[in-house]
């Protein structure tokens, strides 16, 4: 382990591990390459806590795709979404008959992802599936379906592999508990 990780008091026990993290990864990438196989996507990373998943899932994956990013930012509290969302940076790409995938880090309430989903639906892209390394259980307060899930966790809040506290921890190779108090 690194010697800094061990020597945080507010990093907790480990929820899933890198190795754990590098095998989901490959199955994903495996599955999105056999649904995909007649029309590469174009995968959208939601910045910032995307953006390791991200890196990893577009080399599991064995097509000729095409990447771009958004960065979303959320009206309300660091920990707690709003559903309000407000769009940081946008796509470079025209969305107009692309496969799209969003990748996302976690969905929590899902109402980050709503509100990001009806805005991409809005430009008309061919399909649109989504991709979250992360699901909450029993958080969510919207209805629609998230494609492909990596893992499914309990509702505490986790640190690593690209996700933050205040802009901390996102080079953790696991994902962890964080113990510290959740900023307002
Ligand atoms: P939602 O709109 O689904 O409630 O929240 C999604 C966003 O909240 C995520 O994209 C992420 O930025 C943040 N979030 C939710 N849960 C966690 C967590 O456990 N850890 C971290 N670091 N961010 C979280």
């Amino acid at each position: 382990m690194e010697a800094w990780v061990g020597a945080d008091p507010l990093l907790g026990r480990i929820v899933v591990s890198a190795d754990q993290i590098a095998a989901r990864v490959e199955d994903l990438g495996r599955q999105i390459t056999k649904d995909f196989l007649d029309r590469p996507p174009l995968l959208v990373g939601v910045l910032k806590g995307a953006f390791v998943f991200l890196a990893d899932l577009a080399r599991a994956i064995d097509l000729p795709l095409e990447l771009d990013f958004m960065a979303v930012a959320s009206y309300g509290t660091a920990t707690k979404t709003s559903g309000v969302v407000r769009i940081v940076k946008d796509l470079d790409l025209d969305l107009t008959g692309r496969h799209v995938i969003v990748v996302e880090d976690i969905v929590d309430s899902g109402l980050t992802l709503s509100y990001l989903r009806k805005s991409l639906l809005a430009r008309n892209p061919e399909s649109l599936a989504i991709c979250s390394l992360l699901l909450k259980t029993g958080q969510q307060r919207t209805n629609f379906d998230v494609d492909y899930v990596g893992f499914e966790i309990e509702p505490e809040f986790v640190v690593g592999y690209g996700l933050d506290l205040a802009e901390r921890y996102r080079n953790l190779p696991d994902l962890r508990i964080y113990l510290g108090e959740e900023p307002e």
